[in-house]
């Protein structure tokens, strides 16, 4: 599908090729839509070839996807996309006009007339393939290709898009079907930190952090970069770097290989998420099967279950099971084990939605033991309840009330010794 190469610094070459994303917030008026054209003419005139890739202006998407939602909650999500994917559109050819009014030559795309091809799951849908020829003859011949991000087209011949913050994932598979020599991620910070700068001021920038780890950040809720994005990075060898679109000299991150990290503390990042709730179906029977007659009919109803605790049940005839999904996926759930009701047998079914989910992440781990227990001591230390608890081999995550996050987070961080002296 993609082109593929090996991964890590590189020395520039004179003529490079490159793939450059800018945000939301980096395109939020006209005068930061200039401000971008000019970072876009400074490599032109460096000799590299440009695609660009744009998200819809700040807030532009949210509007849309509100309008969608107030006029029905139950809209097709095939129109849902017609309407979200609005935002891009106007900002690449925004863009296109900018650039052209400082003599750069460009051409704005959508999705469907690269072909940008992606799967049938329209709201997130995942890209399946880019057809290269049209942008490379463009490139070749000088012109700056300025891509809308976060849109495709699906197998229905309709316009489709990638899921909140897809434009990161539209840059690195555009980055890897031209095989460019590098993708640039402009956004408002300028890096991936060790944790979301927003809510911990004492964050610290990380020079390079691996891509295991940012898989794990990003899909534990670091916004930064949407996850997929990671994915096709790390699959196809895309160097990615993460910099300010109002600082780009200021450093940035490179995601790289594990091998590539030479001080590897026990944890890198912390991050969180408050698109969780949880369900708690109380005195089920303790009998072989009851787990798949629990989620199996979630699976059916799109519900994607993240943590899972089942409790030992007393006299070995019935128990507690408690799950997570994301908030939005919360309805859904309930009806679905409602439905499924007399087949798994339970007494009662409860849920809480206000709930978040924070964790340490970090491959360090692997070789440190006894890091899941600071954690622990340190919210204990904060009087924060932990409701469920998950574990892989380089992250922890606990789900705990929401009203705690902030708290939660800055603690661990300083726990952790992350923070920025
Ligand atoms: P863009 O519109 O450029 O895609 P996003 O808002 O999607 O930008 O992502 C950038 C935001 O991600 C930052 O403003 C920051 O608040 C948030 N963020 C969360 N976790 C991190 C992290 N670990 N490092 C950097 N930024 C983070
Ligand atoms: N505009 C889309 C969103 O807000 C895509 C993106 O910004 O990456 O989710
Ligand atoms: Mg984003």
């Amino acid at each position: 599908m993609y082109g593929s190469r090996t991964a890590g610094v590189q020395t520039e070459r004179a003529m490079a090729k490159i793939a450059m994303k800018f945000g939301g917030t980096s395109v939020g008026d006209l005068d930061r839509i200039r401000h971008v054209a000019g970072l876009v003419a400074k490599e032109v005139s460096r000799g590299h070839q440009v695609a660009v890739v744009v998200s819809a202006m700040a807030g532009e998407t949210n509007k849309l996807v509100g309008w969608t939602r107030e006029i029905s909650p139950l809209h097709d999500a095939r129109e849902y996309d017609v309407v979200v994917a609005a935002g891009e559109q106007i900002t690449a050819g925004l863009l296109a006009v900018a650039l052209g009014a400082i003599g750069v030559s460009a051409r704005s795309w959508l999705g469907w007339q690269i072909p940008i091809r992606t799967s049938a799951m329209h709201g997130s849908a995942r890209i399946e393939g880019i057809d290269a020829a049209l942008l490379n003859e463009r490139l070749g011949q000088g012109q700056v290709a300025v891509i809308a991000g976060f849109q495709g087209i699906a197998p229905d011949h309709r316009i489709s898009t990638l899921g909140r913050g897809g434009s990161d994932t539209s840059a690195v598979a555009v980055a890897a079907a031209i095989e460019a020599d590098r993708c640039d991620i402009y956004t408002d910070v300028d890096g991936v930190y060790t944790t979301d700068p927003r809510i911990v001021p004492k964050a610290r920038r990380l020079e390079k952090v691996a891509f295991e780890e940012m898989l794990e950040m990003a899909s534990l809720g670091a916004k930064v970069l949407q996850t997929r994005s990671v994915e096709i990075a790390m699959l196809y060898r895309v160097p990615v770097r993460v910099l300010s679109t109002f600082d780009p000299d200021a450093g940035g991150t490179l995601l790289c290989d594990e091998e590539d990290i030479v001080e590897k503390k026990p944890v890198t990042g912390i991050a969180y998420s408050r698109d969780e709730a949880k369900i708690s179906l109380m005195k089920i029977p303790d009998r072989p099967g009851i787990a798949a007659a629990i989620f199996g009919p979630l699976a059916d109803a799109g519900v994607n279950v993240d943590m899972i605790v089942q409790n030992v049940s007393e006299d070995g005839r019935r128990t507690d099971l408690t799950f997570t999904c994301t908030r939005s996926e919360l309805a859904r759930a309930l009806d679905a084990l409602e439905k499924a009701g007399p087949a798994i047998g339970y007494r009662e079914i409860t849920s809480d939605a206000n709930v978040a989910k924070v964790s340490i992440i970090g491959i360090g781990m692997r070789a440190h033991p006894g890091v899941a227990q600071t954690m622990f001591r340190t919210l204990s230390e904060k009087g924060i309840n932990i409701k469920v608890i998950s574990t892989s081999e380089i992250k922890v995550s606990v789900l705990i009330s929401e009203e705690y996050v902030e708290l939660a987070v800055r603690a661990l961080h300083s726990a952790y010794e992350l923070d920025a002296a």
